[in-house]
């Protein structure tokens, strides 16, 4: 059970998400708007937190900039009405851990946020130590931003920056299709990234990472037309 704030100005979806939230056995608090959720949040403590971006007094993307700077290990779901790549990209920039395109299915909702909770419990803020063996699918690999270190159990994986960043996004979102544009959003979002990039570079790094995680559990696949999922295919 997580204890959830719900921030949405539809004063409909926002009682319908509490409701199944709660239905699911987890507690829920409100926010119909931007400033209200940065006041709650800031004063409880929440396990995750269901955020629209288009919002009242304060938008969604202030409100996560603004919780980032003292939550920065909170997860965050945001849901945007916009399709757009450059809003995802920029809500995924924020510091949000997932995001949802309006109108979207409540369970996939569910799933995601639970998925997002699962993987928050098993890694620590700050400083990120193994999850214990078999507590989820991944806990095969350990990632480290410092260096752009990788591990698969004791075994170090040399990773480029690219190929680290790819990797750390799939298995955020183990289970989930990842899409090409989320993969090139992040690459451009990391330092000395010239952008540019060839359509098929992905490809070619999604290629080699495959290489990489060759012998272990983990397997990339290809979704045609909607991206790469990561999962796991037993013990290695
Ligand atoms: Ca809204």
């Amino acid at each position: 059970m997580a204890h959830l704030l719900i921030v949405e100005d539809d004063d409909l979806l926002r009682d319908g998400l509490a409701a199944q939230l709660t239905q699911a056995g987890h507690s829920t608090a409100t926010a119909a708007d931007g400033e209200t959720a940065l006041t709650r949040v800031l004063s409880e403590t929440f396990n995750g937190v269901v955020l629209d971006l288009g919002l009242p007094k304060v938008d969604g993307l202030t409100v996560l900039k603004q919780l980032r700077q003292s939550l920065p290990a909170l997860p965050v779901l945001i849901l945007t009405a916009r399709d757009s790549v450059e809003d995802r990209v920029a809500g995924l920039n924020a510091g949000a851990d997932d995001y949802l395109t309006k109108p979207f299915n409540r369970d996939e909702l569910l799933a995601r946020l639970q998925a997002l909770l699962r993987r928050a419990s098993l890694v620590a803020p700050q400083a990120p130590t193994p999850p214990r063996a078999g507590s989820d699918e991944t806990a095969a690999v350990r990632l480290d931003p410092e260096g752009w270190r990788a591990w698969l159990g004791h075994e170090t994986i040399d990773l480029t920056q690219r190929e680290w960043v790819l990797l750390d996004l799939l298995v955020r979102h183990t289970g989930q299709v990842v899409s090409r544009e989320a993969v090139l959003g992040a690459w451009q979002q990391e330092p000395g990234e010239t952008g540019g990039l060839a359509s098929n570079a992905l490809e070619v790094y999604v290629h080699r990472l495959r290489r990489k995680l060759s012998g272990s559990s983990l397997s990339i696949r290809n979704i045609r037309g909607l991206g790469y999922l990561l999962e796991s295919t037993g013990a290695p």
